[in-house]
């Protein structure tokens, strides 16, 4: 049972407070320290050797494809980047990290005070901060399940040993779950066009945990809070939140005190379990890594990462509005994923309308995609047959009913628009003298409609257009037959 969406009477007495922290696998071909091949679902324990497993005498090398990634994603995230980070060992005892510690980064970070924008409920943008963003390396993996004794045994597989990572931490400036939605989104979207992870959740290549406390309204100081972990998706993160912060509230209400702990989200339960009481930082005894020296970022490479960066997706969704004419909602969907974006742009300049491309591109070929559970890569149409689609509109040469009868040849055959709109080249009737002898019909039916035209309300243009469409199988050409209805009521 999914969390139910926060009370508004919770939320006029109390403010949640929420705080981020993501890891992310950086997508090198080898690990942060050993030559290792950095890869997902290979045989278990194939991609390991004796520096990743902490044997003694090994030492780590830095890979210098990882700091370029997180130097990138430093900049991407507004952050600034010090000169001169230190690798830190934070030592804990867990099956799936053979070394007993981590190398990560504790007090001087890669990266420091960034910041993303996020969209707010009332249409304007809010700041949430990047306290730090730091490189460290992932642990290997416990499989609890899918094993004949699994109800006995725990397995490992040590191949996740020494991935690099980047742990991007959050300022508590984040109000709401729908917030932390949002930052997630734009996160991920950020990385992703740097192209530095594939940030795929399911994989674990993008990981969450989710700090929330609640206080009274109108209170400063923070209050208690926990720490939700095992949450593998946005949505449930949101869930997640809004569970946690009804509970924090109804501790609180009922005179109890909310604990500072680690808590774990159950998603089939919908709810969050108390899993162990929050580690405190000294329990890691961090110490600066002897084995690697710090790391410098020259000025000279901060810019060559600067240079290699992409546009980032909410500076060009604004370029595009203004460059393409497009409406919000469709250079949203555009610009989530860069390549597709690219895509619309690579075309975008060759058709006589972008806004009428990014339209067949997004609600013809798009819905009819979506509605096959089929991605942009497995569409029979491609961009030039969607351009084709667009301008054959545009030039009012096929109507959309039109149109949309040659996409549905295109899904079921699996053929290009082109080709499609070569063989039937659809009929058009294109004599004014029989469209007006249906316009009349038209008219004549529907005295209440030309009426209200004739009283001001002019979409109602829209209605009779369609009502002779339908009586042409949407034959009519549709420039010539809205110009003639229009010249029909105004007559
Ligand atoms: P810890 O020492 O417990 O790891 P940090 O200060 O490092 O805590 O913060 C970890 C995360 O928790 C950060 O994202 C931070 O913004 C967030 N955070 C810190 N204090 C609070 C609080 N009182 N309520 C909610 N989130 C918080
Ligand atoms: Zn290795
Ligand atoms: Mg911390």
């Amino acid at each position: 049972m999914p969390a139910a969406a926060l009370s508004p009477e919770v939320l006029a007495k109390y403010e949640p407070v929420i705080g981020l922290e993501v890891h992310v696998q950086l997508l090198t071909a080898s690990k942060a320290f050993c030559g290792c091949a950095n890869r997902f679902g290979s045989a278990p324990n194939t991609n390991i050797c004796p520096v990743c497993l902490g044997l003694p005498g090994a030492l780590p090398v830095l890979n210098a494809k990882a700091v370029e990634f997180a130097t990138m994603a430093s900049l991407a995230l507004n952050c600034e980047v010090r000169e001169r980070s230190i690798f830190a060992r934070k030592n804990y005892f867990y099956p799936d990290l053979p070394k007993g510690y981590q190398i990560s980064q504790y007090d001087k970070p890669l990266a420091e005070h960034g910041w993303i924008e996020v969209p707010t409920a009332d249409g304007g943008t809010k700041r949430i901060g990047i306290t730090r963003l730091h490189m460290e390396e992932d642990a290997g993996k416990s499989l609890h399940d899918g094993f004949s004794d699994s109800a006995t045994r725990t397995y490992l597989d040590l191949n996740r040993c020494g991935t690099p990572l980047v742990e991007i931490v959050s300022e508590p400036d984040i109000r709401t779950p729908d917030e932390a939605f949002e930052y997630l989104t734009r996160l991920k979207e950020i990385l992703l066009y740097t192209g530095i992870s594939d940030c795929n959740m399911e994989e674990g290549s993008l990981r969450c945990d989710a700090n929330v406390s609640v206080r009274p309204r109108g209170q400063e100081k923070f209050g208690t809070k926990a720490e939700v972990k095992n949450v593998n998706s946005f949505k449930f993160i949101r869930a997640a939140l809004e569970y946690e912060i009804e509970r924090q509230v109804e501790v609180i209400e009922s005179g109890g005190r909310v604990l500072q702990e680690t808590r774990l989200w159950n998603s089939n339960e919908g709810r969050t379990y108390s899993m162990r009481s929050k580690e405190q930082a000294h329990d890691y005894r961090y110490f600066p890594e002897p084995d690697l020296p710090p790391l410098i970022v020259s000025p000279e490479f901060l810019e060559q990462m600067r240079k290699r960066l992409p546009e980032m997706p909410e500076p060009r969704r604004a370029r595009m509005i203004a460059e393409y004419d497009l409406s919000t909602q469709d250079a949203h969907t555009l610009t989530a994923a860069r390549e597709f974006a690219d895509r619309f742009e690579a075309v975008a300049k060759t058709a006589r309308n972008p806004r009428r491309v990014a339209n067949v591109l997004l609600s013809e070929v798009g819905g009819r995609l979506k509605a096959l559970g089929l991605d942009q890569e497995q569409s029979p149409v491609s961009m030039a047959g969607i351009v084709l689609a667009a301008d054959l509109l545009d030039e009012s040469k096929i109507s959309s009913k039109q149109m949309k009868q040659l996409f549905d040849v295109c899904f079921e055959k699996g053929e290009d628009f082109p080709a499609v709109y070569e063989r039937e080249k659809p009929q058009q009737i294109t004599d004014s003298g029989a469209i007006e002898k249906l316009i009349d019909e038209v008219i004549a039916a529907n005295p209440r409609q030309v009426e209200q035209y004739r009283a001001g309300k002019k979409t109602l243009a829209g209605f009779f257009v369609g009502q002779v469409m339908r009586a042409t199988k949407g034959q009519a050409n549709p420039a010539l037959l809205n110009e003639l209805v229009v010249k029909k009521l105004e007559g």
